[in-house]
């Protein structure tokens, strides 16, 4: 870095010579311990659904001459398998995140384009569950008030045309979790909110639900690799605690920040902060 350049040049090579080195060592501890942690994390996530996949099929032998037994076994022993595939799913996802870091292709994208299809992809769950997909594409009229994102009126109407620099693989696959969690977390006949807002050089998306929320002690945690609020329950769900790793990596990987606002039993709130491309339509003002 700059820093060490500076040390070489002003003749401390010894001193800074002796800085790279603890550096590296330090970070490449960390790598490792990071790397281990992860391993054991896979472990454990896969030997929980393997586990009961084995137990399941023996009671199906035990039970061979009880035909109703025979199905219900058998049923959970696909519901298992499921979420097992679907683990292993998330775990090549979070790969290509993380491995696409800094090769992907960035290019013009159109911000609400990548929000439909998103959320199209998430339908069919919605529609099983009762609840609405809002889209607003000025960023108001999302049922939640939340702190510092209140918009002040001046949001302007965000069409095709407005773009953001980013993979637009990655940016879908962000919004795609994001609307899934809050569909996901959700009781029926409730109405997830997504807005998309361009202002002062940003463009903002913001999923909002009126789900379960999440603990604030929590809040700060959502965003690690398998970290789960209720791991009891969301393993019954099928949740991997990857979805959220895998939207922040994808959402980094596009320039742009991620951030989370929540209360318990009141609902969610996700925005994803992106540079805005440009408009081709600058001049054009916004319809009120
Ligand atoms: P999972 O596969 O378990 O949903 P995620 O990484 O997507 O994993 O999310 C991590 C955890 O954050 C979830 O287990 C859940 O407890 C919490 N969470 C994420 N999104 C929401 C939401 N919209 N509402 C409430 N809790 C959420």
């Amino acid at each position: 870095s700059d820093l060490l350049y500076l040390r070489v040049r002003t003749g401390r090579i010894v001193d800074g010579l002796y800085a790279v080195f603890l550096t590296d060592m330090s970070e490449q501890r960390r790598f490792e311990a990071m790397r281990r942690d992860f391993v054991t994390n896979v472990s454990h996530e896969l030997k929980t659904p393997v586990g009961a996949i084995s137990l399941l099929a023996e009671t199906i032998t035990d039970a061979a001459d009880d035909p109703d037994a025979v199905r219900y076994f058998s049923g959970r022993v696909v519901k298992e398998s499921n979420r097992l595939t679907e683990l292993v799913r998330r775990l090549i996802d979070l790969q290509k995140a993380q491995s696409m870091e800094g090769v992907v292709e960035m290019k013009p994208v159109s911000v609400m384009t990548v929000v439909r299809d998103a959320i199209g992809e998430n339908q069919p769950q919605a529609d099983a569950k009762n609840i609405a997909i809002r889209l607003t594409d000025n960023g108001t009229s999302v049922p939640l008030v939340v702190p510092g994102g209140a918009d002040d009126g001046s949001a302007a109407e965000v069409g095709d045309e407005v773009t953001v620099m980013a993979d637009d693989e990655s940016l879908k696959t962000a919004v795609k979790n994001l609307v899934e969690n809050a569909i996901h977390y959700s009781p029926a006949h409730t109405v997830v909110a997504v807005g998309v807002a361009e202002q002062h050089g940003k463009v903002t998306i913001r999923v909002v639900d009126q789900g379960i929320g999440i603990p604030a002690e929590s809040l700060g945690r959502v965003f690690e690799r398998f970290y789960r609020v209720d791991p009891a329950r969301s393993r019954e769900t099928g949740g991997s605690g990857l979805g959220l790793a895998i939207t922040k990596h994808c959402v980094q990987e596009c320039g742009g920040t991620i951030s989370v606002w929540s209360r318990e039993g009141e609902g969610s709130t996700f925005t994803i902060e992106l540079p805005a491309a440009g408009d081709d339509r600058k001049d054009a003002k916004p319809s009120a």
